[in-house]
């Protein structure tokens, strides 16, 4: 076995703490990494607290993870010794579903083995994440970095970056399309820099003025604050695409329905701890849709990286200690974040 460090959550409501556990030794598919770096989402807070669903404890939360190959096991051919790697929400599908033969693992019909907080397919092996100095996963579920993006800028791409990407381009997020970015934290700043990148023309739609000045500087057309109905008027069946990052259940949807041309759709990817509530009438008076979309494939998430690279994107981070995360999870839910917490595993 392959000694870790971590920080864990020990219930869902005391604050993380240092602990040691182990790793598997590699398989003949498996790497080993060691992690340099791991983003803070707040679906880590979510999960941390159990507020989706009773949480797995000790919990090591984490799903943005980058670091660089120590190992490799007898049979891996996609990766060696000292290659920059990724990690990111899921280390394992059934691979034999319609899904997973579609290169839409994220999708997988027996469901994803998180990277922390599930149980791997031996139905017994607790996963556990990226707030730790190594990892062992399958190199089909490993993202390779490309050279031109550091390792603390890559990775908060592997969940916020994917979450973003692959819903604007399913809905073909592009020139001559007007989208709407929903809440700008750690997931909505990343769609705003895709968007803007693939020729949207982007419109940030935030719960307060502050983040007007980033959001420009980012290539944002529009910023709107939504606390004020009069704003929202102005672009009343304007988008085209809205994708919803809100971590709160206290947002009114009708209001944002209300934003969309006939026949487009709102995404939801904020997944907050309560349901949504939902008035249908803006839905059914212009045949709008409303969707919801999960991470991205590793295809899509390997696609994410490069496109990344070649467009020159990386995500707004602060690079943190790992005691600091019981302070940082109190910012983000502040929304006092520019715009993701990175821990520096190397000070473990
Ligand atoms: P985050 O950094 O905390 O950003 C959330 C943003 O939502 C905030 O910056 C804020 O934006 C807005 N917001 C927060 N509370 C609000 C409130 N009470 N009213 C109105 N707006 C509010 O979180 P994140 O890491 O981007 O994650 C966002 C959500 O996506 C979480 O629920 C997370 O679990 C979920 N998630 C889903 C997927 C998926 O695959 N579907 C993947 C990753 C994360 P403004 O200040 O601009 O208003
Ligand atoms: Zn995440
Ligand atoms: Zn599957």
């Amino acid at each position: 076995m392959i000694k870790a460090k971590g920080i864990a959550a020990y219930s869902a409501k005391s604050e993380l703490a240092p602990y040691s556990f182990e790793r598997r030794d590699p398989k003949e598919h498996d790497v080993v990494i060691d992690i340099k770096y791991c983003g803070i989402c707040h679906s880590d807070i979510h999960q941390a607290r159990s507020e989706w669903f009773e949480g797995i404890y000790p919990m090591v939360p984490g799903h943005e993870i980058a670091g660089i190959v120590r190992s490799i096991g007898s049979k891996v051919i996609k990766y060696k010794v000292g290659d920059k790697v990724g990690v990111g929400c899921f280390v394992d599908t059934c691979r034999t579903c319609s899904s997973c033969k579609a290169e839409m693992d994220n999708y997988c019909l027996e469901g994803m083995v998180q990277t922390y907080n599930g149980v791997e397919r031996d139905r017994k092996t607790v996963t556990q994440g990226g707030y730790s100095d190594v990892i062992v996963v399958d190199e089909n579920y490993v993202l390779r970095i490309p050279e031109t993006i550091s390792l603390d800028k890559a990775a908060p791409l592997l969940c916020a970056g994917v979450t973003l990407y692959s819903p604007l381009v399913h809905w073909k997020a592009g020139v001559g399309k007007k989208v709407a970015i929903l809440g700008m934290g750690g997931l909505g700043h990343m769609g705003v820099k895709i968007a803007v990148a693939l020729g949207a023309e982007v419109t940030v739609l935030s719960h307060s003025d502050k983040k007007r000045e980033d959001a420009l500087k980012m290539g944002a057309h529009n910023f709107v604050v939504t606390q004020d109905q009069q704003n929202l008027q102005k672009y009343a069946s304007y988008f085209d695409l809205i994708i919803n990052t809100v971590s709160s259940a206290e947002i009114d949807m009708a209001q944002f329905f209300n934003l969309l041309k006939l026949d487009a759709t709102l995404v939801s990817v904020g997944a907050p701890d309560k349901p949504l509530s939902i008035n249908p009438f803006p839905l059914i008076m212009m045949r709008r849709n409303y969707a919801g979309s999960v991470i991205g494939s590793i295809k899509e998430t390997q696609e994410m990286l490069d496109f990344c690279a070649k467009h020159n994107i990386a995500p707004e981070i602060e690079v943190i200690n790992p005691y600091y995360v019981n302070k940082a999870y109190e910012r983000v839910l502040k929304s006092d974040v520019r715009y993701r917490f990175v821990i520096d595993m190397s000070k473990i």
